[in-house]
């Protein structure tokens, strides 16, 4: 993170370390595939370096909540099992980013997903100054995480979620709490989490190949969460040189 060391000229040396107000410090971008852990990093980038997140599915929700016309549209779209355009996405993100608490910085997460998405943020964040982003991309490879999405199993009854692979009930095929028998959601099907990989491939992957180039960073996503973390934490300990 990119601080400010101001010194003063009192008898004593005083360094006191402040954030710019309103200038953009650090903008960081996490990609990867759909079920490689991305929620879990982003809450751990969001806390450890303090930089407020905004996820995509977080941001159409308040969105529409705040009943904007954007948001308004966003809804209907998104009732209809649509998907949202480029054009209100970026609308909305350049919105959100704009606001106070974004000021001395972002976590995006889910955005951008296309490369017209990844553009309009570039234009935006130069419009404003602000540095170039960071990228974390977790990678994780397909297979992986179709092993393990579709080892999950759920309980109709309680909602628990097991995973056949680390988390398994005591007694096969059975919730530990209720007797339940245990089902595969319809997301968990290996079919279905193939075609989201491959829509995320086809769409992320350009955007992906547009950031290599600048301050891009890869991150084995395949080991444990805290491994994962410690490996971002490096990375963006690194990016985080003094002004
Ligand atoms: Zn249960």
């Amino acid at each position: 993170m990119k601080l400010v060391i101001e010194l003063t000229k009192a008898p004593y040396s005083i360094v006191s370390v402040m954030y710019l107000p309103y200038i953009w410090i650090v903008i960081v971008l996490l990609f990867g595939p759909p079920g490689c852990g991305k929620g879990v990093q982003a809450a751990f980038i969001s806390s450890r370096f303090r930089i407020p997140s905004i996820s995509t599915g977080e941001m159409f929700r308040s969105e529409c909540k705040a009943g904007t016309e954007l948001g308004r549209s966003a809804c209907k779209t998104l009732s209809a099992g649509g998907l949202i355009g480029d054009d209100v996405v970026n609308a909305i993100l350049a919105r959100r980013i704009g606001l106070p608490e974004y000021s001395s910085g972002v976590l995006l997460d889910g955005y951008p997903r296309t490369l017209a998405q990844g553009l309009f943020l570039d234009r935006t964040l130069e419009q404003r100054g602000a540095d170039p982003v960071i990228s974390i991309h977790l990678e994780v490879p397909f297979p992986d995480i179709v092993k393990r999405i579709t080892s999950r199993r759920q309980c109709p009854a309680c909602s628990h979620i097991y995973n056949l692979l680390y988390q398994r009930p005591q007694v096969p095929g059975v919730c530990d709490r209720d007797g339940a028998a245990l089902m595969t959601r319809e997301d968990d099907r290996e079919e279905v989490v193939w075609r989201r990989l491959r829509i995320f491939e086809e769409q992320t992957g350009p955007v992906i190949n547009h950031y290599a180039d600048s301050r891009y960073y890869k991150v084995d996503g395949a080991l444990g969460p805290a491994e994962v973390s410690a490996r971002i934490e490096a990375v963006l300990q690194q990016c985080a040189v003094p002004a």
